[in-house]
């Protein structure tokens, strides 16, 4: 049985809102000075990880989730569920939403919505997001956008390094400038802009928006969620659960020295490194991790343990 696990050659994408902290950050190979998006842990068509090591070194996560579903505990579904992204927003993202899965599918023809949650890694002093809005009634909302009414309709929010935020579908979100951000979302690239800031495209004319869908979609009213972190603290680890929904789990896991083993209590795992270096330990092999490392724990895993000194952001589909 196969209990490698499958680190992933991160796919990288320029934006206009992007920057080269994906390079002088985290040092990966970054096409720009304009990279908004690191792709980490990704089967999506619009941009498959490639496998680096292992028996399936050189195939696609796509591939081995179409051809090994026993790595993956015999999940069910066409698709991979999950996709793993590191964002630098030197400037800030379009105002958008994204469809649930019901409306993802009969509108878009896709397998999946997209609901979202961010860790911010790092951000500038005074950072902010989009978060929500203020209109009580899709009515309501309707007629601010159409009134461009952005500053009294968009509500922004402070952010700091360690935030989380939990995005749902129909959430009117923006990340914005200075934010860098690990986000776990659904396996989706569905986004509805609904107000971009009226800025030229790389090609001279605005990006297009999305009224209609982004009306339809959005949450009326925005009502935060409530989220509850579950902390176990150990010796020399601890272990935040950020976020537990009905698609997926989403913790931040901090290793400061031997940690002890772990028992699986997920079909497979998703982990990102985001600072420091040290190893997983999977039945007596060793595997060396550092930062920027992003990889999946097969199924066939059945305990693991991690040495070192790790900040880590771990998923799993439910
Ligand atoms: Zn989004």
């Amino acid at each position: 049985m196969d209990t490698t696990p499958m680190f992933l050659q991160p796919e990288l994408h320029e934006k206009i809102w992007g920057g080269a902290k994906l390079r002088d950050d985290f040092g990966y190979d970054i096409p720009s000075e304009t990279t908004g998006e690191c792709w980490g842990i990704s089967a999506h068509p619009n941009g498959p990880a490639l496998i680096k090591n292992g028996a399936l070194a050189g195939r696609t996560l796509a591939e081995a989730w179409a051809e090994h579903r026993e790595l993956f505990d015999n999940y069910k579904g066409d698709d991979f569920p999950l996709l793993t992204k590191i964002l630098d927003a030197r400037t800030d993202l379009s105002v958008q939403v994204h469809p649930d899965d019901a409306y993802a599918q009969a509108n878009e023809h896709v397998p999946f919505g997209k609901t979202e949650c961010w860790y911010i890694i790092d951000c500038d002093e005074g950072a902010e997001i989009v978060y929500g809005h203020t209109a009580p009634t899709r009515e309501a909302f309707r007629q601010a956008v159409g009134e461009k009414k952005w500053d009294s309709l968009l509500r922004r929010v402070k952010v700091k390094s360690g935030d989380f935020f939990y995005v749902p579908s129909g959430t009117i979100h923006a990340i914005c400038g200075g934010c860098l951000i690990l986000e776990t979302q659904q396996s989706s690239d569905t986004t509805y802009r609904v107000y971009d800031y009226d800025r030229p495209g790389t090609d001279g004319k605005p990006r297009p928006l999305h009224i209609r869908q982004s009306i339809e979609c959005a949450n009326c009213p925005h009502i935060d969620p409530e989220l509850t972190y579950r902390v176990r603290q150990e010796e020399q680890a601890k272990f935040t659960e950020l976020l537990r929904e009905s698609l997926f789990t989403v913790s931040h896991w901090e290793i400061r020295g031997h940690a002890d083993p772990i028992k699986k209590n997920w079909p497979f795992l998703l982990m990102s490194v985001l600072d420091g270096e040290g190893s997983l330990m999977i039945g007596g092999q060793p595997y060396a991790l550092k930062k920027g490392d992003h990889l999946v724990v097969p199924s066939t895993v059945s305990e693991l343990a991690l040495d070192g000194k790790l900040d880590l952001i771990v998923s799993n589909p439910v």
